[in-house]
């Protein structure tokens, strides 16, 4: 039978897995904090309480994977009580930094069972109802391989992931951090920022169509979760957004004094063709457990490897 789920915080993300991994055939319960949140998941068929303690007893009582779908700043709280009536059950979350995280899930004691997760899916919308079982179909889901990641806990973890529609990208929690901060953290500041220059401007709005749609549809995103995000990975943002200033003053004194924008628009277009052709290769040959298995996995994710099926492990081989 596959490892029972049980997802702390039915939002947007906690919710789509819990559908997902109910649409997989796995046992599934939650939590969520606020009545609302519980009653729409009742409503729509699934098992949901209000009561932490109660999910957390079942979870202990079940070897349940325990999904930990809040913001940042709401993990200390559970992990407490997590570390108190199911310090043994695997433990993922979905949070969208995972260095911090790490740190607060050390500081629980809980690392040992710990294997961090970050689906690289989600709309500007919250809550239950937002969500749906096909979100996270296709996308990239990053599983961490620090270096106290166990193989039994990880299997767990990338057999979730996969239940999910997702393909796997191992990193490092620093590497993660580094990379979401540029492809994430960033645009969404980018994002407001076009929104209040746009503001600003009488006719503006009266004008915008697609590229204004597309470069602020992030901004529409809850203030709370922005903040949360970025100001959770400081230290990656920070030089991340002293290069995006750094290019756009360049650009800026360029205009000003050869009216051209060249060196950014050619880079730029440059690298985002490079994108668009970045290589996707199936990881399939590390055995979980292996010498230097965590290693090989952060090297090939690094290298644009996804984890498409369940890998081998010793005994599997
Ligand atoms: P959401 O607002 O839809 O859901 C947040 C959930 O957390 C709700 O169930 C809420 O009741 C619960 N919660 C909030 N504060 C709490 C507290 N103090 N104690 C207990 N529960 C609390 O948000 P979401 O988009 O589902 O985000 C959840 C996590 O997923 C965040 O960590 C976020 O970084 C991550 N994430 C979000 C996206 C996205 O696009 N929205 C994508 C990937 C990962």
């Amino acid at each position: 039978m596959k490892t029972p789920v049980c997802v702390l915080g039915l939002g947007l993300i906690g919710g789509s897995v819990l559908r997902a991994a109910a649409a997989a055939g796995r046992v599934t319960f939650g939590y969520n904090r606020s009545a609302d949140g519980m009653n729409a998941a009742l409503a729509d068929g699934f098992d949901a309480t209000a009561d932490l303690e109660s999910a957390l007893t079942r979870a202990a009582q079940l070897s349940a994977l325990i999904v930990l779908a809040v913001p940042v700043p709401a993990l200390p709280a559970l992990l407490e009580q997590i570390r108190r009536l199911a310090p043994d059950c695997p433990l993922t979350d979905v949070t969208s930094v995972k260095a911090a995280v790490l740190d607060d899930v050390t500081a629980a004691g809980l690392a040992e069972k710990f294997v961090g997760g970050h689906p690289m899916a989600g709309t500007a919308h919250s809550g239950w109802p937002a969500g749906h079982a096909g979100l996270f179909e296709g996308a990239p889901w990053v599983i961490s391989v620090d270096d106290h990641v166990d193989p039994t806990v990880f299997a767990t973890v990338l057999d979730l992931i996969l239940d999910c529609g997702s393909v796997a990208v191992p990193a490092r929690s620093e590497e993660h951090d580094a990379a979401a901060a540029a492809i994430s953290h960033l645009p969404h500041l980018l994002a407001e920022a076009l929104a209040v220059t746009a503001a600003d401007v009488p006719l503006a709005f009266a004008l915008a169509a697609g590229s204004f749609r597309d470069g602020t549809r992030v901004a529409g995103t809850a203030p709370d979760l922005v903040r949360a995000m970025c100001e959770g990975n400081a230290p990656q943002l920070l030089p991340t957004l002293d290069r995006a200033m750094a290019l756009l003053a360049e650009a800026r004194e360029s205009l000003a004094t050869e009216s051209s924008v060249a060196d950014l628009v050619n880079t730029g277009h440059a690298a985002r063709t490079r994108y668009e052709s970045f290589p996707r290769n199936e990881i399939v040959t590390v055995v979980l457990g292996e010498d230097d298995w965590r290693r090989a996995l952060a090297a090939a994710g690094r290298a644009g490897g996804v984890i498409r099926s369940a890998l081998p492990t010793p005994d599997s081989r």
